[in-house]
């Protein structure tokens, strides 16, 4: 019989008990090496005679944030030169106080490259520091290095609670930050365990968190928290929704009432990722409900996630996310097939509905009592950009960082070096922000032209809105999985698209993913191109307000898939097309390229491509609407 730590609730009745399955084959290897991988691994990262890790602990590697690759361009010239990336796993995007900031980037001067072969963090849509081609002789020791600056890697990837992010602005009415900071803290795996491989003089009191099965969590799971502060500036209280909660698979959203919480109202369901060739889909959380206090809440969460680690499947990846039980749950009460509800926006919503009843019952009988959602306006997926008052006084300033690229190649300029310099200088809290960007807090008045000065000197500023409202992943060659470039095709389609007169244009945002995961979150912004083969790109577009929840959609109209597969070198051509038309043809209250797709209909859209000279060969291949 298991028992939820803490809490004593009976698992027993959940259906499909792990011993009754046939596992997949990275069930078997964690089953075998244990989460974290223990005296095994050590030993393999300690033998430097050679310069990967075997096969069979790859997956105990990740639980720690670190994986292992090889270097994608030399393979053309058959050679295979391995190195790993190292993501710290920072909750709610900080506190990073000035000392570990400088430590953190010394870390990075002796074991991080870019592609460019220059230092390098690269700052994540979960508020992570990526430490880019590390040696295996310098994974010891980094990880050692991070430790010291309070920093640790553990639930930076694999199977299991990853860190949750928040809105990482200051408030005194809901600090989103300490939320996640606790919530993180409770999914910690055993720091025991990661002493054990990473540094055996570490010594760390027994767990009294969440309780992680022998194989952790079917796949991960990710946590977002919602903000919530006293704009200045507005002189009014907004929400933020900075770190766009709703693409996590558990989101958490404050209700306040009279700048005092009320409850906390719980989404669940959320992932983007998609497989090609596989029945996959993305997906934005729905609401389960409200839990009334702090405490009810974190007792919630932990229920959330021993439902997910009991019935998740851990037969086929493709299908573990949290996502996949409530669809696979709304299907058995529905008559719905699961091939009509990739089609059909409506019935995939009905589905997961029904997903979410099953769910919240599961929850409910396991002892807590969930309220029924609220309608809740969930904020702005803005960013925080340029100086902001807090509400203590103090000054925050955000930097807008090009794709979270924390490097002195950064095309946008010497990024590291200004941050550095900064910090060195201004001393402020430093927290990264969901949008690939940094935060810096606590600034004193007095510290403010200091500041502008510094900028000035590394000619910082000046930046197109279109480039500011865009954003793109790593993608080829730093990701393992991408298959095209993302990162690397953001500055020249950008320059072309500002030399072509879209610089400053209002409502346009555009996100490139290397292949159909989304980590840039691509298909949350107006339009989205996303890789499909090397230099190929798919368009999707969005279709409401970029701050609801609506995800792009592939382009299909009358059974067929438009514009699947579109080499690179039309790409700028087909920006500029759908740019004109919104320029052009756009209503007033029309401050979004996707309010304005809203009203012309995919079928506008197709229509007008297939009339217009520049991309009517375009859409002359047309492929089957369930390919992904
Ligand atoms: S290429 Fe794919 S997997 Fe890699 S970072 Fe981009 S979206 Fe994620």
């Amino acid at each position: 019989m298991n028992k939820i730590m803490n809490y004593d609730i009976d698992l027993g009745e959940l259906e499909l008990a792990l011993s009754e399955r046939k596992l997949s084959k990275e069930e078997y290897a964690k089953q075998r090496t244990g989460l974290l991988g223990g005296e095994e691994l050590r030993k393999e990262l300690e033998d430097l005679s050679k310069s990967d890790v075997d096969q069979s602990l790859r997956i105990s590697l990740k639980p720690s944030g670190i994986y292992i690759q090889f270097d994608r361009e030399l393979i053309k010239y058959s050679v295979r030169e391995w190195f790993f990336m190292v993501r710290d796993s920072v909750w709610g995007g900080g506190d990073i106080t000035p000392e570990n900031w400088l430590g953190i980037s010394h870390l990075a001067n002796l074991y991080s490259r870019s592609e460019e072969g220059l230092p390098s963090i690269r700052l994540t849509t979960r508020q992570n520091m990526q430490f880019h081609r590390v040696a295996k002789k310098n994974l010891i020791p980094l990880v050692r290095g991070l430790m010291e600056t309070r920093h640790l890697t553990l639930n930076g990837c694999g199977d299991n609670a990853r860190n949750p992010t928040a809105c990482p602005y200051k408030s005194n009415i809901f600090d989103a930050n300490a939320l996640a900071r606790k919530i993180g803290a409770y999914f910690q795996l055993p720091l025991s365990e990661y002493y054990k491989v990473y540094n055996e003089e570490g010594t760390a009191e027994p767990s009294n968190g969440f309780k992680y099965s022998e194989y952790g969590l079917p796949r991960k799971l990710k946590i977002a928290v919602g903000g919530y502060y006293y704009d200045e500036a507005l002189h009014k209280e907004v929400r933020c929704n900075c770190n766009d909660i709703l693409t996590s698979d558990i989101s958490v959203a404050p209700i306040i009432k009279d700048k005092t919480i009320a409850g906390y109202q719980v989404y669940i369901g959320g992932s983007l990722g998609q497989k090609n060739g596989k029945p996959t889909f993305p997906s934005l959380s729905g609401p389960l409900g409200i839990f009334m206090t702090e405490e009810e809440l974190m007792k919630g969460l932990a229920l959330i996630g021993h439902v997910f680690q009991q019935v998740g499947d851990r037969k086929n990846r493709h299908s573990a996310r949290l996502k996949n039980i409530l669809i696979a749950k709304g299907l058995e009460r529905s008559a719905d097939s699961f091939e009509s509800l990739l089609l059909d926006e409506n019935i995939f919503n009905k589905v997961r509905k029904l997903g979410i009843d099953w769910y919240r019952e599961q929850i409910e009988k396991l002892g807590t009592k969930i309220y029924p959602p609220i309608e809740l306006d969930l904020g702005k997926v803005g960013r925080h950009h340029g100086w902001m008052k807090q509400f203590d006084g103090k000054w925050s300033y955000g930097l807008w960082i090009q794709n979270g690229r924390v490097s002195d190649s950064n095309p946008q300029g010497k990024v590291k070096s200004l941050i550095d310099e900064i910090v060195s200088i201004i001393k402020p809290t430093v927290r990264t922000q969901p949008t690939q960007d940094i935060l810096f807090l606590d600034i004193d008045e007095t510290s403010v032209p200091i500041l502008e000065g510094i900028l000035k000197k590394y000619n910082y500023g000046n930046y197109s809105k279109l480039r500011l409202n865009s954003e793109a992943c790593v993608g080829l060659h730093t990701c393992p999985l991408a298959v095209t470039e993302s990162e690397k095709y953001f500055q020249p389609l950008i320059m072309e698209l500002e030399a072509r007169g879209y610089a400053n244009v209002e409502g346009v945002s555009i996100g490139i993913s290397g292949c159909e995961r989304h980590c840039s979150r691509n298909i949350r912004y107006g339009i989205s191109i996303e890789g499909k083969g090397e230099g190929i790109y798919q368009l999707k577009l969005l279709f409401g307000k970029t701050d609801d929840d609506h995800l792009a959609k592939d382009i299909i109209c009358d059974d067929k898939k438009f514009l699947r597969m579109v080499p690179k070198e039309y790409i700028p051509d087909l920006m500029s097309v759908l740019i004109d038309n919104y320029i052009e043809n756009k209503k007033e209250e029309e401050y979004e390229i996707s309010l304005f797709h809203k009203r012309i209909g995919m079928g506008g859209i197709v229509r007008f491509l297939m009339s217009n000279i520049k991309t009517a060969h375009l859409m002359q291949r047309v492929s089957d609407p369930y390919l992904t």
